[in-house]
């Protein structure tokens, strides 16, 4: 495997490949990140990893400085799961002197995470088109994970008609349910158990409707006392269409119920597909 820093070298890496994947991610590697990089080997000929801390889709100062980075065991990681390239930019090569151009989507980037975090989205799709066009990959791989980001990053593919398939892979969890996230290392021991009640919540939001439950009020109280039970409270529990993330008046249809917690000094965002 390769690391490379610079457009030029990713350009001349990719040069005459066959089918190009791009892993786009931020470092810290866990199975989640890993899960996507071995899609990708499985589906292309040539497999770039994206490893960028993008300091524009940070919103607080703190959480920046506190992501964690180990880019020695990322690349080691990365190689072991068959990538061929490791994209590794500076913020200077990135955001050169004299940049000025931020990709906003409209609406879908609006609610939820995009209400909580200003700016957030708007930092993810300018940093997702600029590697678009840095690395011209024909399909980029996503994690279900961050299902809003997912229909952002859709969103704009189809807007500014980019020549890029998105795939998106199912989200990776810890045996008891937690979500994989490079931000779970920063959970103490009590915090860490408590956030198992995020993914206990949603699995019965999903058991509730399965059983006939339709009034995204009513599902979104189910989740609510799961975490009331370890003393949380959300930021929002949102019960959506998985495409518009418009939220839906009745379960008719399989919704996405998606919710952030603050947990201890660490804010968890997770989602489920829920289905009548
Ligand atoms: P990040 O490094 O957190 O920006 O994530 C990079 C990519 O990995 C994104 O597409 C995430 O959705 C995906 N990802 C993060 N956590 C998981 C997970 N637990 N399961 C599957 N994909 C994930």
């Amino acid at each position: 495997m390769r690391i490379v820093r610079d457009v030029a070298s990713v350009r001349a890496a990719v040069a005459g490949a066959g089918r190009v994947g791009l892993v786009p991610t931020m470092g810290a590697f866990h199975e989640g990140h890993l899960s996507l990089v071995r899609a990708a080997r499985a589906a292309c000929d040539l497999v770039v990893v994206w490893l960028f801390v993008n300091p524009t889709q940070f919103n607080e100062a703190a959480d920046l400085a506190a992501y964690p980075r180990d880019e020695e065991r990322d690349a080691a990681l990365a190689a072991a799961c068959g990538a061929d390239v490791l994209f590794a930019p500076t913020v200077e090569e990135v955001y050169p002197a004299g940049h000025a151009t931020t990709v906003t989507v409209a609406g879908i980037a609006d609610v939820l995470e995009g209400a909580q975090r200003p700016g957030h989205f708007a930092g993810v799709a300018t940093v997702v088109a600029k590697m678009f066009n840095m690395v011209g990959p024909d399909v980029a791989f996503f994690g279900a994970k961050d299902a809003q980001q997912v229909a952002v990053v859709r969103r704009m593919v189809a807007d500014l008609d980019l020549p890029v398939e998105i795939e998106v892979l199912p989200t990776v969890r810890e045996p008891d349910g937690l979500a994989m996230s490079s931000r779970n290392v920063r959970l103490g021991p009590d915090d860490r158990r408590r956030a198992t009640a995020l993914h206990r919540g949603l699995s019965a939001a999903r058991d509730a409707v399965a059983a006939g439950l339709r009034d995204p009020v009513a599902v979104a109280a189910v989740v609510e006392r799961t975490l009331a039970g370890e003393g949380l409270t959300a930021e929002y529990i949102a019960v959506v269409d998985p495409g518009s993330f418009a939220p839906v008046a009745s379960v008719d249809l399989p919704a996405l119920v998606a919710l952030a917690v603050r947990v201890g000094p660490v804010r968890l965002i997770d989602n489920m597909v829920v289905t009548p």
